[in-house]
């Protein structure tokens, strides 16, 4: 495990964004700089929970790591502070993964480390 993931977990878990001072303007991932108004005074901010599917695809190609979970869901979904996510969607029937559907996210195992054997864990989301 990498020491990258270990200072970064809590945002894993958390989907930890950021929101501008000057502004009020929240993004995710992280930014450093508002993108909007291009202040530095910039704090962490824990996203919504809930949104909804802007666009997905059902991937029958595994990527590296994801060999065991293909297919999948892999969706676009915009939070309920209109910030945008990639993430999977899981424990969902098939039928409800849609565009619109209203999901909420959960904390699933990610991936295991090819070289440790290590459990990543991480967000992901599933239809309400
Ligand atoms: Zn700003």
């Amino acid at each position: 495990m990498t020491i990258q993931y270990w200072r970064q977990r809590d945002r894993y878990y958390r989907l930890v964004g950021s929101a501008c001072s000057e502004c009020g303007a929240e993004f995710f991932p992280p930014v450093y700089r508002c993108k909007k108004c291009g202040s530095e005074k910039i704090t962490d901010k824990e996203m919504p929970q809930t949104g909804k599917v802007l666009t997905y695809t059902r991937l029958h190609e595994p990527l590296p790591g994801f060999e065991a979970q293909a297919p999948f869901y892999l969706a676009v979904i915009t939070l309920d502070n209109g910030t945008r996510v990639l993430s999977q969607i899981v424990d969902s029937p098939d039928e409800s993964v849609k565009t619109g559907a209203r999901v909420r996210a959960i904390v699933r195992r990610a991936r295991v480390d090819g070289e440790s054997g290590q459990i990543v864990y991480g967000y992901k989301f599933c239809t309400v």
